[in-house]
């Protein structure tokens, strides 16, 4: 039995106004060249500076991760030549690193497992080539945007592990709030590198590194294609060469890109224009200060708090956007499980089915537990209170003003119930016989002609009472 071996790198755009080195505005998709400069050009007598914000949202990053951060970190130049790259070196960090050693917790498949974290380190983006059919441009407006380097211990086992660690890493990170994590901007980049191994042996198999995939999805089906594939080769008698291979989404395969150079051929040495920094405990005590309640302790804490399931604790707490909402909601009208399954259910399949995201959605918890409370107070029934929601949700509108508009208060005299109901046993007598020889369906038959008769505006449960009320069993047609 071959067991895959799986570690990740996740590069991650920080949202700085300014870039890591210089004052260039960091923004995306603005004109190709427009935000440079001669620093992160690289034009001969410029000096780099870090920038505070950056550094600080590294820490941020690190100190979230649980690693350790050096009291002594330095930069240092990785030298290649590419088009992208104008000062044909990268200012990244070698051997003193920001930080090493931390780790995240995360749940796969039912199971807890801790993932450890190698090091996390600040560098700086590279430009963007642009490929034509005869000819390449370049864009050196990401040139030096800073960027985080997450790196794990080859701790994954599983393209479903590893789908887990990216979504909890990815949560961690929104709630930071220190990048957009928006994969298709670029912003949160992955690639993996993968082997296998016989069994739980301590010698680990030939990697292959994954490149160019654009979603968690694609990291899952492309490490489920690789292992596939190298588990062919290896039971085959044949053996993994290593080297960098290319997901390509449409065909649902990976390609060889190129053969593995060591990380040593980049000719790493310190950046000399860049100072030594040291982190004082001061100053990473304020750094820790800014670090929110986290996913996985809020959700914790919403289980035991609320008495929410771990399942829907874990979805209300995967985003902050949506588990501040619910902890806001909550301070209006404390009736968590009945919040919780609103959103859980209904909001979450609207927003499913428009393809947005909770933070776009139109909803503000006053307007939302307004119509929690009409249906509380039975001024409208549960599968109103749905059809009312949905028009909230499309207009902004709020509740009050729908329901009156459309008329969809119930119908709560019991004179006008009785009425209706009276009419419908009068002009059913089939179904209200079925119903006295004992069969129960011919009663919720009855019951659907006086929600019919009523457009939906009775309380089910009501008509239901008032009908047995008025055809006594033993009666006139026994
Ligand atoms: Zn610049």
């Amino acid at each position: 039995m071959y067991e895959p071996v799986i570690g990740l790198e996740v590069h991650l755009q920080l949202k700085t106004k300014t870039k890591a080195f210089c004052g260039c505005a960091n923004y995306f998709g603005e004109k190709p060249n427009t935000l440079v400069c001669p620093v992160c050009l690289g034009l001969p007598g410029s000096l780099p500076v870090l920038n505070q914000k950056a550094l600080e949202y590294a820490l941020k990053v690190a100190l979230a991760l649980n690693c350790k951060i050096n009291r002594v970190f330095k930069f240092d130049r990785k030298n290649y030549y590419y088009p992208d790259l104008p000062k044909n070196y990268q200012i990244s960090q070698y051997d003193l690193p920001l930080s090493q050693n931390g780790y995240i917790d995360i749940e796969s498949e039912g199971k807890s497992k801790q993932i450890g974290i190698r090091r996390v380190h600040l560098e700086e983006d590279a430009g963007k080539l642009i490929h034509t059919e005869n000819y390449s441009l370049v864009d050196y407006n990401r040139a030096g945007v800073p960027l985080l380097e997450i790196v794990t211990e080859p701790e994954i086992n599983s393209p479903q592990e590893a789908y887990a660690y990216l979504t909890t890493l990815k949560s961690i990170l929104e709630y930071l709030e220190v990048s957009d994590c928006d994969m298709e901007k670029g912003s949160l980049r992955c690639d993996a590198n993968i082997s296998l191994r016989i069994g739980k042996s301590e010698k680990l198999g030939v990697k292959t590194e994954l490149k160019n995939m654009n979603s968690f999805k694609a990291v899952r089906d492309a490490l489920n294609f690789e292992i596939k594939r190298q588990r062919e080769i290896l039971e085959s008698g044949g053996e993994i060469v290593q080297e960098t291979r290319l997901w390509d989404a449409e065909k649902e395969i990976t390609t060889s890109m190129r053969s593995k150079e060591e990380a040593h051929d980049y000719r790493y040495f310190p950046d000399p224009d860049l100072v030594i920094f040291t982190a004082e405990e001061e100053f990473l005590e304020s750094m820790r200060k800014t670090i929110p309640e986290l996913p996985r302790k809020r959700s914790l804490r919403f289980q035991q708090e609320y008495k929410l399931s771990p399942y829907d604790a874990g979805v209300l707490t995967q985003s902050k956007a949506l588990a501040d909402y619910f902890e806001t909601c909550i301070k209006l009208y404390p009736h968590p499980k009945e919040i919780s399954n609103w959103l859980t259910t209904e909001i979450f399949a609207y927003l499913n089915e428009k393809k947005i995201s909770f933070e776009s959605l139109n909803l503000e918890a006053e307007k939302f537990i307004r119509l929690l409370k009409l249906l509380e107070l039975k001024q409208i029934n549960r599968n109103t209170a749905k059809e009312v929601l949905r028009v909230m949700l499309e207009t902004g509108r709020d509740a009050d003003t729908i329901v009156r508009e459309k008329n969809l208060f119930l119908i709560s005299s019991s004179a006008d119930i009785d009425n209706i109901v009276e009419e419908v046993i009068r002009t059913n007598p089939g179904p209200v016989n079925d119903y006295l020889k004992g069969k129960e369906n011919a009663l919720m038959f009855l019951v659907g002609q006086v929600m019919k008769q009523t457009q939906g505006k009775a309380e089910p449960l009501k008509v239901q009472e008032v009908l047995r009320k008025k055809i006594p069993k033993g009666g006139q047609n026994a």
